[in-house]
């Protein structure tokens, strides 16, 4: 079975990387995991590094070393420098058209919490309406609905399809009204890879006057992102799941929204003047950055942006999707698979979630490790999708640019011994 797979994946289609080239720029590729080859299919959760990352931001530890924007020493000025021109590129990387609204966060999660927090406690009222989508992952979900709760705002929801887990829009009109204030929604399902046509959305919440957050978790490590062009005023990432270090993430905003905003977190590096009984804030970025930053990590994430710059980012989908292609070909021919997610490849990323019929998701991961094959699963942090779908949860396979056909076939096999143990 596996031989004829991978040259069906490898005759049909031309490569859109070379794959070879690319893992060999991944020092853990080269590992075993449970004495077999590791293999990586949680690319959702977070992917793997490339060595000009890490050297990156060894680089950093081993000859810098110091904090920045307050140094009047080489070193800490090299460093500041080193951090700048990371946010540089970040705009560059996103389309941007001023680096002073990228912001600098731990990562996705706080980017939205910083408009939660900042934005929606400051402007949210009783009869205020916040529209998020059954797709959320709670990032975008929880820091909604608890804002909601305490502002006395009405939460409402833009409903999944259960079938496919594509977003029904038919009733836009009346969900998005004109007292709705905020629309949080993601721009690519971590769970079925989905990504949903925000237009629509964005010009229907735009028509209503309400300010728009879109979750780019997902879609900034698959696709080109173009914030110019995107038309929402709010777009979060994080940098662990494009290549980059843990514990850096970005709010990009645009800036009439976001100097209407309260900074978050307070303190250090943030403010200009401080008197006993009152304090002014620094003007943009540097307001929603309030301490000391993960220096080190943002100079990896930098690191990060080149390698995905070098490698091309339609490249890197263009690549999943033969991926998400081949593994599909192979699930529709076996009866016993669920898959999650829309038929279409081209409206989804690189995700593959199933379920195998009367097996527990986790016993599934359990088999697949035993095979060295790292999967995500269980309700991946998206527990309103699953009530959708009606799934405790899903074993999830998710690929990036160093995964490889002959890697899918590995997952084929092993999901046939998961058959055989629990079947
Ligand atoms: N949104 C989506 C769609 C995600 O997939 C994730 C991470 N799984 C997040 C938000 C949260 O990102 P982070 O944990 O990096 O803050």
């Amino acid at each position: 079975m596996s031989s004829a797979h991978t040259q069906r994946g490898a005759t049909h289609m031309e490569a859109a990387l070379n794959t070879e080239a690319v893992r060999n720029d991944f020092p853990i590729l080269s590992r075993t995991m449970r004495g077999k080859p590791f293999i990586y299919l949680d690319n959702s959760a977070t992917s793997l590094k490339p060595q000009s990352v890490i050297d990156a931001e060894m680089a950093y530890y081993k000859e810098l070393s110091s904090n920045i924007h307050r140094g009047v020493y080489e070193f800490s000025e090299r460093a500041s420098t080193l951090y700048d021109e990371t946010r540089e590129r970040v705009a560059r990387f996103i389309n941007a058209p001023e680096s002073s609204h990228v912001i600098f966060t731990r990562g996705t999660t706080e980017a939205v919490n910083t408009v939660a927090y900042g934005w929606g406690l400051k402007h949210l009222g009783p009869g205020d309406e916040v529209v998020v989508s059954e797709i959320e992952h709670h990032a975008n979900f929880v820091p909604w609905q608890q804002i909601a709760e305490r502002t006395g705002a009405t939460l409402k929801f833009i409903p999944a399809d259960p079938t496919d887990g594509t977003l029904v829009l038919d009733d836009l009109i009346s969900i998005i009204t004109e007292k709705t204030r905020l629309v949080a929604i993601t721009a690519m399902s971590n769970v079925t890879g989905f990504m949903p046509a925000v237009e629509p959305i964005l010009s229907r919440a735009k028509e209503c006057g309400a300010v728009t957050v879109v979750d780019g978790a997902q879609l900034a490590s698959h696709r080109q992102v173009d914030v110019s062009a995107l038309g929402a005023d709010f777009f979060a990432f994080s940098g662990h799941k494009m290549l980059g270090p843990t514990g850096v993430g970005v709010l990009w905003g645009r800036s009439e929204i976001l100097e209407d905003m309260d900074p978050f977190l307070l303190g250090g590096d943030m403010i200009v003047k401080v008197r006993k009984e009152r304090t002014t804030f620094k003007d943009l970025p540097e307001r929603f950055e309030a301490g000391t930053p993960n220096i080190a990590g943002v100079i990896g994430f930098s690191a990060a942006l080149e390698y995905l710059e070098s490698v091309g980012m339609e490249a890197v989908h263009r690549h999943e999707q033969q991926l998400l292609s081949y593994a599909l070909e192979q699930a529709a021919e076996q009866e016993d698979l669920t898959v999650y997610g829309p038929a279409d490849v081209s409206l989804r990323g690189g995700v593959f979630s199933f379920n195998l019929d009367g097996v527990h998701p986790h016993d599934t991961g359990a088999i697949l490790d035993q095979e060295g094959i790292a999967v995500r699963t269980g309700f991946h942090c998206a527990q309103p999708l699953m009530q959708v779908f009606g799934v405790p949860g899903t074993t999830r396979a998710s690929f990036y640019l160093y995964n490889t056909f002959s890697e899918i076939d590995r997952l084929f096999e092993a999901i046939g011994r998961v058959r055989k143990v629990f079947g």
